[in-house]
């Protein structure tokens, strides 16, 4: 099998056919630690916040590394820590890190698995930032989480950030008031999606609020509207619109919140008869995705299925087939007892390895163009070897801690959402 790291390789050194989002793909991502951005990618045009986590200089011994001597050094590393140690990837990680992982999945399965492993000591987790503070806010509190690549944050996590919100939810309150309804609602029951700082989960733990993934995003909102008589959801907007849109709620009644505007944006009228407020966040792997790509694949591939990820806009998952979390994609694709043709709207690693592993379907990316989400793409073999060699030495680098008195917030919210069960 070619992975996308060669792939991109053999594109842009000119020995391949296709296109990738930019050329600096091929580079190592050392060359951005300390450039401002997120790096090639998805979101390499996105605003990356001022006192986001950087990522000091990897070692040059790990740079120029060739990547079979890589491999074996991690592998290396992790038999000598045995069971201390347990690697999880997310399936957006790239091929020459999931091989490593002694779990596979999406952010809420990788917590849980955290959570398998008590006995393990160190937890190296390759994914991104808020994965990592998640899994530590669930680990017992001597387990050490670790963050290969500081920088491999979300851009969609940061479009929301706690100051933003902590606005927004005072102007809200003035609006609504807080004083519940002849039911028992609140106003306004607050709702973060998985992908944000578990700052903003203890916000929502502490205001009677929940987190949601978006395998549960409808279980969630059907919890919270018991709650709530209306929702405030972020940071994605897409998954926000799309869920609700999926219960009944109709689009007019989901205002965006804009927070660099005047009460979001919308008129106080808007509000009060808003139904879900949704943050203006987004994800820019799936914004990608778009109408014209679906057009095009049903014209090239008659009876070819779509399936998208919700938090791809809403004209494309109005489009699709089908629409679901990562974990639903999979479970679609390997559900399909004759040879079908996929196009899937998700990360391209994740739908080149869903191609690899089941030959007998003809599966293929939405985006003909290459083009990896940047923060997942930070995380290099290079890095993993680093911290596990760091490891082996008695020394814990990238060390993910969430403070206590957030934890305990955020693991309200947690706890809200494992026990949020589906109805149906
Ligand atoms: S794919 Fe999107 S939501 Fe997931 S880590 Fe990348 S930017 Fe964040």
């Amino acid at each position: 099998m070619t992975t996308l790291d060669m792939t991109i390789r053999a594109i842009t050194n000119g020995e391949a056919p296709g296109d990738t989002c930019t050329p600096d793909l091929a580079k190592g991502p050392w060359e951005f630690d300390g450039v401002p951005g997120y790096g090639p990618g998805s979101s390499m045009f996105d605003v990356i916040p001022t006192g986001s986590p950087r990522q000091g200089g990897l070692p040059r011994e790990y740079q120029d590394a060739p990547a079979e001597e890589l491999r074996q050094r991690i592998v290396a590393a992790k038999q000598t820590l045995g069971d201390r140690l347990v690697v999880l990837g997310h399936f957006y990680q790239r091929d020459e890190v999931v091989e490593h992982a002694d779990f596979l999945g999406d952010s809420f399965q990788l917590a849980n698995a955290a959570l398998t492993k008590p006995d393990a000591e160190y937890i190296v987790f390759c994914g991104v930032h808020f994965m990592a503070e998640t899994a530590d806010i669930l680990a017992r509190p001597e387990q050490k989480v670790i963050l290969p690549n500081l920088a491999a944050g979300c851009s969609m996590a940061d479009m929301a950030d706690i100051d933003s919100v902590m606005a927004a939810w005072e102007e809200l309150e003035a609006v609504y008031g807080t004083e519940p309804d002849a039911e028992g609602r609140v106003p306004i029951i607050p709702v973060t999606y998985m992908n944000s700082s578990a700052a903003l989960k203890a916000f929502c733990g502490e205001r009677g609020g929940i987190v949601c993934t978006s395998s549960n995003a409808k279980t969630v909102l059907e919890w919270a509207f018991e709650r709530g008589q209306r929702v405030l959801f972020f940071p994605d907007q897409h998954l926000g619109r799309n869920t609700a849109k999926a219960m009944g709620v109709p689009t007019e009644l989901m205002p965006m919140w804009n927070p660099r505007k005047a009460l979001g944006g919308s008129t106080r009228q808007e509000l009060m008869d808003a139904k879900v407020v949704l943050w203006h966040g987004f994800c820019s792997v799936h914004k990608r995705f778009t109408v014209g790509q679906i057009e095009q694949a049903r014209a090239q591939h008659p009876g070819v299925r779509v399936i998208v990820h919700p938090e791809c806009p809403m004209a494309v998952v109005d489009a699709a087939d089908e629409a679901g979390s990562t974990d639903y994609i999979r479970r679609a694709v390997a559900g399909a007892t004759e040879p079908t043709t996929f196009a899937i709207g998700t990360e391209i690693n994740m739908v080149n390895r869903l191609a690899a592993e089941f030959p007998q379907h003809t599966i293929f990316c939405l985006d003909p163009v290459i083009c990896p989400c940047s923060t997942m793409y930070r995380i290099h073999p290079g890095y993993l070897a680093w911290v596990l060699e760091e490891l082996v030495a008695g020394r814990v680098v990238n060390s993910i801690e969430v403070d206590e008195r957030v934890q305990s917030g955020a693991r309200v919210a947690l706890e809200r959402m494992l026990a949020a069960k589906p109805r149906d």
